[in-house]
């Protein structure tokens, strides 16, 4: 493309999103992606056998089912919501389960802590499209007189482990832990409740869906938004300075280390140094499974569930989380597991099955993990190692390899941190002349919601 107004470096949700909503509103926009395939984490691949259909990162989306920004821009996707968003199996054969309401959650729970989670989560579905708006298009100040938020002042800006004190059974306790554990952080960390909260109320409103087809169609939807509308997108592209685009606004959808780099001579001396400052978070260990059959779980709850929770007690999961943070691997991994063919007939040959399963591990770590997180898949549906075909392993510096954003595997934009949930008055995105930060490390941070690159384009239209 000749001449572009806006130039965004890097195809991911956000960045596609960026370009989505500039195209919209009738910007000539270039999209360059380094890669030979778009989408960055929403890419879906045959990993293992042909016909398994693998999302090779995100393969759930609760943060995006109720993105605005995906709302506003019309995505086509086919979501599909399985009845349980997200189960907890426990040692006793049992399992807590996130329902796609309250009342069923609160019935799976002792009476008491029923109780509990009703006059907890109640308001925040009540209210919960408020809620996403405060938290995903960054408008975090909180009304005081306004239920829903003062429920997320109280609960959401304290400690997973503060949040789990108010409920006594096992269940209750570990569900909350396994939805705190998205953070990536420890469970005692201020602000870890909220994440436990938004991933719950989400879960309680409308459920967890995948995406018929898998993830990548995200990535389809928001580029056929970007080419009806003049866009142009050009791949196996990789930016390594924007000389070229003196004319152009530029929305840069990378990691803070390639962002210095690639921005340098437009980008605020202060964003400079804080970009320096930048760290990443831990990184992951994945598997993706081609299976002969569904998981023999050994629960009722977990063959409903898009997403399972694989660490058993609260206590085990804060230990195992914590255990990262300190940059050792623990025996027994907190995994999350994903059987998204259960509920998608696309993604395997008839009669078999997909699975996707990770864990956190130390930032930049090459330890194999398959064996401890086939021990978890094991532990609570045994006969699981019978059903496995094939299988495809990526560690840390592999998922660096397949998308530099993740800076030593980290899949969130950089290390969990009160300072992320804090309203600044100069926008976060703004980082230079005509320059816009839009990937994952700018709020609302990790997921493939969008939304940092909404809210960016949003910054850079102003
Ligand atoms: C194993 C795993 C599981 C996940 N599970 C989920 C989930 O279930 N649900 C969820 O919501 N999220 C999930 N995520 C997180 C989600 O994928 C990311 O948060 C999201 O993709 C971030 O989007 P982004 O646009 O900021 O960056 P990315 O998706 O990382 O895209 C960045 C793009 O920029 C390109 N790029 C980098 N450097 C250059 C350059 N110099 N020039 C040109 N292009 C460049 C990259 O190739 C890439 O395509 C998961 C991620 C992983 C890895």
């Amino acid at each position: 493309m000749e001449s572009p107004d806006v130039v965004v470096v890097g195809s991911g949700p956000n960045g596609l999103t960026a370009a989505a909503r500039m195209a919209v509103a009738g910007r000539r926009v270039l999209v360059l992606e380094a890669e030979t395939a778009i989408g960055g984490g929403t890419r879906t691949e045959e990993l293992t056998l042909p016909g398994f259909r693998h999302d090779t990162c995100s393969a759930i989306h609760p943060f995006g089912v109720v993105s605005p920004g995906y709302r506003t821009l019309g995505l086509d996707v086919d979501w599909i919501t399985p009845p349980v968003a997200a189960s907890h199996p426990l040692d006793d054969g049992r399992a807590a389960g996130l329902f796609n309401n309250v009342d069923e959650t609160a019935q799976s729970l002792s009476e008491r802590d029923g109780r509990v989670w009703r006059r907890i989560f109640a308001p925040l579905v009540a209210d919960l499209d408020q809620i996403v708006d405060k938290f995903l298009a960054e408008r975090i100040i909180p009304n005081p007189i306004n239920k829903a938020d003062r429920i997320m002042t109280l609960h959401g800006a304290r400690s997973a482990a503060a949040l789990a004190s108010r409920f006594e059974g096992e269940g209750a306790r570990a569900l909350i832990a396994g939805l705190a554990a998205h953070s990536v952080a420890k469970l005692d960390s201020l602000f870890t409740g909220g994440v436990a909260l938004l991933m719950g109320a989400i879960g309680n409103a409308v459920g967890w869906p995948l995406i018929r087809g898998g993830s990548a169609r995200i990535s389809d939807s928001l580029a056929a938004i970007v080419t009806e509308n003049g866009g142009e997108i050009v791949t196996g592209q990789r930016v390594t300075s924007l000389d070229r685009y003196d004319h152009a606004s530029v929305l840069l959808d990378l990691s803070p280390p390639e962002a210095r780099v690639v921005g340098r001579l437009r980008m605020n001396p202060t964003d400079i140094v804080s970009y320096g400052r930048w760290r990443p978070g831990p990184g992951v260990f994945k598997i993706d499974y081609a299976l002969d059959r569904p998981v023999p779980w050994a629960d009722d709850v977990s063959p409903r569930a898009g997403t399972v929770h694989l660490g058993g007690t609260f206590e085990e999961i804060a230990a195992a989380e914590a255990a990262v943070i300190e940059g050792k691997h623990p025996d027994r991994p907190f995994v999350l597991f994903a059987q998204q063919s259960d509920f998608d007939p696309t993604r395997a040959p008839e009669g078999k099955r997909t699975g996707w399963a990770y864990c956190h591990v130390p930032n930049g770590s090459d330890v194999d993990m398959t064996s401890r997180i086939e021990a978890q898949i094991e532990r609570f549906a045994p006969g699981f190692s019978e059903t496995v075909l094939q299988r495809f392993t990526r560690d840390a510096p592999g998922f660096e390899a397949y998308n530099s954003n993740y800076v030593g595997g980290d899949i969130g934009g950089g290390a969990f941190g009160v300072r992320r949930f804090i309203p600044k008055v100069k926008s976060r995105y703004k980082v230079g002349d005509r320059l816009f930060a839009c990937s994952a490390n700018t709020p609302p941070g990790g997921g493939a919601h969008g939304m940092c690159g909404w809210n960016a384009a949003g910054a850079a239209l102003r």
